[in-house]
């Protein structure tokens, strides 16, 4: 099934490419820039229509973005995990390169998943989401988490239709990742610091990757956690107004 949703978003962003490749020949600066505004805002379009189609359904949704090795994962089965003592239904899309192992922990759970293989791309896209939500028993569902490509760069200008963005470092990525990547902490609503228990170790101190994410993003909720030992879950429960 992952093999198909690659098959279908390449011949998606595959046909204005072909159409305006003799232009590319003569006008490459030009028609990169209008290839690009062309995609992004198919995009754009698409993450609304999956927004939509997720409301009518009465789900929320939370897109999570982080480099590879941040604790996504883990974060999203202990959100799970609470959840479910809860009674409510939840849904996850695993995004990678390839394989399934998030996949397989998500399903571990005996919650709903698909697993989103993105080939050589280093990012989810609105199509693939779209295709991803086709597998889904939307009816059945209360909650959705997408966990994005990891990566801190490219899924930036591609929204997917989540209802909440949100991005995970942990301090052993050094104490200058926010300064690093400005744009998508920007673009998120809430910012977890994760592997805090690590910090001494890593001699990265986390109230400097704190005070640069409150400069990147004034807006954001700013969590502090320590995922593998339970701590800041409830804190982001709370940030996620779960
Ligand atoms: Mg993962």
């Amino acid at each position: 099934m992952a093999r198909r949703l690659v098959a279908l978003s390449k011949s998606f962003w595959g046909e204005k490419i072909i159409l305006l490749s003799p232009l590319l020949r003569n006008m490459h600066k030009i028609v990169t820039v209008d290839m690009e505004k062309d995609i992004l805002s198919a995009n754009r379009d698409l993450a609304e229509q999956n927004k939509a189609l997720l409301e009518e359904h009465g789900i929320r949704s939370f897109d999570f973005l982080g480099a590879i090795g941040s604790g996504k994962t883990l974060i999203i089965e202990k959100l799970v995990e609470r959840l479910k003592a809860k009674g409510m239904r939840c849904a996850a899309i695993a995004g990678d390169v390839s394989g399934d192992d998030d996949y397989r922990r998500f399903v571990s759970h005996k919650i709903p998943a698909v697993n989103v293989s993105t080939g050589k791309e280093c990012h989810l896209d609105a199509h693939l989401i779209d295709h991803a939500l086709e597998e889904l028993p939307l009816h059945e569902l209360d909650y959705l988490f997408i966990e994005n490509v990891g990566n801190l760069v490219c899924p930036v200008d591609f929204p997917l239709g989540s209802h909440t963005r949100v991005v995970v470092i942990s301090v052993t990525e050094g104490d200058d990742m926010v300064r690093k990547h400005p744009a998508i902490f920007a673009f998120s609503d809430v910012i977890v610091i994760n592997k805090i228990d690590l910090a001494e170790a890593m001699q990265v101190d986390p109230g400097i990757l704190d005070r640069d994410a409150m400069s990147a993003n004034p807006g954001a909720k700013i969590v502090m956690m320590d995922a593998r030992h339970e701590k800041g879950v409830d804190e982001l429960i709370l940030a996620l107004g779960l």
